[in-house]
């Protein structure tokens, strides 16, 4: 069961144009919810050739296409050669629509255009603490639930059997089930950094937003519009992922800024490096001669 709304709705704010994929917030957060074979976290195979195991935080990076303004001066892409009007008509035309709708869907909000140029997004996907989630009201046995207090949504783990029903109900993939303990995890919003009274007030955030390099990551009360992370929402168009969904994601995603426009096209090539060896140490001249062969 639902707790009734609260005021306060600690979630993140994922900014698409600044986060690097670098994964330093995946890492940080597996890092201080204990990695391990034998930690709350635990890793399968974790030096195999797919290490497997359970991660609240997981990067993924797509290409989305651009609708071509920014690809003038270059030859045309696949989808308008596979779109070109000289090929058969059929063809053509399933390719043109295969391209609109492409195009349609390629990018991760509806409030943003296309960008003019291909871009690289990367897009980092844990729990979102929704408002009205499904993943808490299936629970048979209660473990699922959503704290009145503060709106973060957990997993007693003594109280899950396993039965996956949350992770079939969570539309946003957020639910890590563990092989090796038999039990649903999830992102718990570092609920235990959070309000640790140990730490210094500036390290009461989460592992993930302490550890990003870019802070393309910040937490805060959402349910208060004068909080630094509302205002950012407000100011860059903050959005949720798959509103059409009803669950009420209260971590919001920042959209990419529009790219100038032709920058792919009019990049200029970093200059070629001149070295004059005739004046270098008999050792570097050595060494360029070695190399060079
Ligand atoms: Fe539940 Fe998924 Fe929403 Fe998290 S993102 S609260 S797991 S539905
Ligand atoms: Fe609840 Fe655990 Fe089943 Fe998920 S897997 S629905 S938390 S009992
Ligand atoms: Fe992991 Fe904590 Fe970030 Fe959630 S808030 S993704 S548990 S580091």
């Amino acid at each position: 069961m639902l707790p009734q709304p609260s005021p306060k709705k600690l979630g993140l704010v994922i900014d698409l144009d600044t986060c690097v994929g670098c994964h330093a917030c995946a890492v940080a957060c597996k890092e201080w919810n204990d990695g391990g074979q034998f930690g709350p976290l635990p890793d399968e195979n974790p030096y195999g050739k797919e290490p497997l195991g359970v991660w609240f935080n997981r990067v993924h990076t797509y290409e989305v296409e651009g609708d071509g303004r920014g690809e003038r001066g270059k030859g045309k892409r696949p989808s308008e050669v596979a779109a070109d009007p000289n090929r058969s008509g059929a063809a053509g035309r399933a390719a043109k629509a295969d391209r609109e709708d492409r195009r349609a869907n390629a990018f991760p909000s509806p409030i943003s255009p296309l960008p003019s140029s291909a871009l690289t997004i990367h897009f980092p996907r844990s729990c979102l603490h929704c408002e009205t989630p499904d993943c808490v009201t299936v629970c048979p046995t209660g473990a699922s639930y959503k704290r009145a207090e503060d709106g973060i949504v957990l997993v007693d783990e003594d109280k899950c059997i396993g039965c996956k029903l949350c992770s079939w109900a969570c539309p946003y993939g957020a639910r890590e089930y563990s092989e090796v303990r038999g039990v649903m995890q999830k992102c718990t919003l570092c609920v235990d950094r959070i309000y640790n009274d140990s730490f210094e007030e500036v390290d009461r955030q989460p592992a993930c937003v302490m550890a990003c390099p870019t802070r393309a990551r910040h937490f805060g009360d959402l349910g208060d519009p004068d909080s630094a992370v509302s205002k950012l929402v407000a100011e860059r168009g903050g959005y949720d992922l798959m509103p059409e969904m009803g669950y009420k994601p209260v971590n919001k995603y920042l959209p990419p800024r529009p790219r100038r426009d032709g920058c792919t096209s009019t990049a200029i090539p970093a200059p070629e490096e001149k070295v004059d060896f005739s004046t270098a140490s008999p050792l570097l001249r050595w060494m360029d001669r070695i190399l060079s062969r």
